[in-house]
């Protein structure tokens, strides 16, 4: 629907389409990129680390990820990235204009696949200190790993604490989402000028961002990073950077609540 929205409004002939791809068949598949049947695509799990595996070409950032969700092909190779840490940043922006994480300690629950792109996009923004709790503590810890300096990992026990000295906290674990079970943390003690993301968007509106509205701290919701991630994808394949707009916004809402868009 993203795509498929951005292709028609820049008036490009093209589409987007889901293809099952199986990890045996994805080495042919991308082959079939780089002879040109197809301007690039998406992966998602089971296959992003795989295709890391298997692209000509990555930058930087993603070499430290070992993991990428777009493919786009650059001067006959095949190159890979990951964009959901761009995405998640773009949207902080775009939402609370203004405000960066330049020397701001960041407080992130989860350690999952999202959560080492939100670190790496973090600090390379310039986050003075990212505090991951996660559950799994030897899941924060082997991301913390990477950049010891920067990056501490903790268990749910340390979380009030860690709340009291927090600019930013994001939830990026799966509590809260739809069909999973709540997330249930106290923002007691958290300072008022603190911003709240959660990077779920089923539901739009979290518990967690409810919560946090509600008592006056600005928030940041899940969906924004979905649309912003697909905006380096789509400029590659088809070159011309598209805008997330709020009628792209509304078109999706419409499309995972079932209602129809103005
Ligand atoms: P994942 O790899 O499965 O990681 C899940 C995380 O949630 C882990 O840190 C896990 O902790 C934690 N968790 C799950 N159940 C828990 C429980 N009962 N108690 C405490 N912690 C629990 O998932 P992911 O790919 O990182 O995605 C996480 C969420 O972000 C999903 O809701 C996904 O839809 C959303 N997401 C959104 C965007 C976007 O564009 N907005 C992009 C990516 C992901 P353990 O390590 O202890 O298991």
């Amino acid at each position: 629907m993203i795509h498929g929205y951005w292709l028609k409004k820049y008036a490009i002939s093209g589409s987007y389409d889901p293809l099952e791809v199986k990890p045996d068949e994805l080495p042919g598949f991308l082959n079939r990129i780089r002879q040109g049947e197809f301007a690039g695509c998406n992966v998602t799990i089971p296959l992003k680390e795989l295709a890391f595996e298997l692209v000509d070409h990555t930058d930087p950032e993603t070499s430290r990820l070992k993991s990428v969700n777009t493919i786009f092909l650059q001067d006959g190779d095949l190159c890979g990235t990951s964009t959901d840490g761009a995405g998640f940043m773009a949207n902080l922006h775009q939402t609370v204009p203004g405000w960066t994480v330049r020397s701001r300690h960041v407080v992130l629950l989860g350690a999952g696949g999202a959560a080492r792109g939100l670190v790496d996009a973090l600090l390379g923004d310039g986050a003075a200190h990212v505090s991951i709790v996660n559950r799994t503590l030897a899941r924060a810890q082997a991301i913390a790993d990477d950049d010891p300096q920067h990056c501490t990992a903790h268990d749910w026990s340390a979380l009030p604490a860690l709340l009291a000295d927090a600019d930013l906290v994001i939830n990026s674990t799966s509590l809260g989402m739809a069909g999973q079970p709540p997330l249930e943390i106290s923002l007691d003690g958290l300072k008022l000028d603190a911003v709240v993301a959660d990077i779920v968007y089923t539901p739009l509106q979290t518990e967690l961002l409810r919560a946090a509205e509600a008592r006056g701290y600005r928030t940041v919701e899940g969906l924004g990073m979905l649309l912003h991630q697909a905006v380096p994808g789509f400029e590659k394949w088809f070159g011309v950077r598209p805008e997330v707009t709020d009628k792209l916004r509304q078109l999706v809402i419409a499309d995972i609540t079932g209602t129809t868009a103005d």
